[in-house]
């Protein structure tokens, strides 16, 4: 989480933007009431660590939701089977998948433009038939996703100016 109490989560990827207002009240815990397009988080705002975890929380639910279709049906229409999404709040990495093609994205992946969300997708969905970036991998990524290299271009471009991530 880039600030504390941040004020909007602005999910580019679903166009979906929340408001996120904070109200201090008696509850001891913290609570998230999501309405379409506000996020109201209630209770013991002060304790940030317990409202950040309640964020990400949020960041993890709302990914999985999303991707968790959106992935499949992509791993459908190239015809590279995968087993499973798990969806984690990750620093250094937008994505990773094991041999056994289990997929793991970040919850960032909701800040970026559908385009690079898909990208991803597409790529770590490739490394089930290729483990390594070798010329046979980015042959496939490039099969299947046609803007490859604008899109390698474009995510390469927001990784320097904010994230410092990449794609494993
Ligand atoms: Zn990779």
């Amino acid at each position: 989480m880039k600030n504390q109490y941040p004020k909007q989560f602005d999910f580019i990827a679903i166009n979906r933007k929340l408001d996120i207002t904070y109200t201090k009240t008696d509850l001891k815990h913290v609570k998230l009431l999501p309405t379409p397009s506000q996020l109201a988080v209630l209770g013991n705002i002060d304790d940030w660590e317990t409202v950040r975890k309640k964020l990400i929380q949020y960041l993890k639910q709302t990914a999985m939701l999303h991707f968790e279709p959106w992935l499949f049906s992509l791993s459908k229409q190239i015809n590279l089977p995968i087993k499973s999404l798990r969806v984690r709040y990750m620093t250094s990495r937008w994505g990773s998948c094991d041999r056994e093609g289990n997929i793991c994205l970040n919850t960032e992946l909701l800040f970026l433009p559908a385009p690079l969300a898909q990208h991803i997708m597409l790529h770590e969905i490739c490394h089930t038939k290729y483990m390594s970036h070798g010329p046979r991998f980015w042959g496939l990524l490039a099969k299947v996703d046609p803007n490859c290299v604008r899109n390698k271009r474009w995510l390469r471009v927001l990784e320097i100016e904010a994230h410092k991530k990449s794609v494993a």
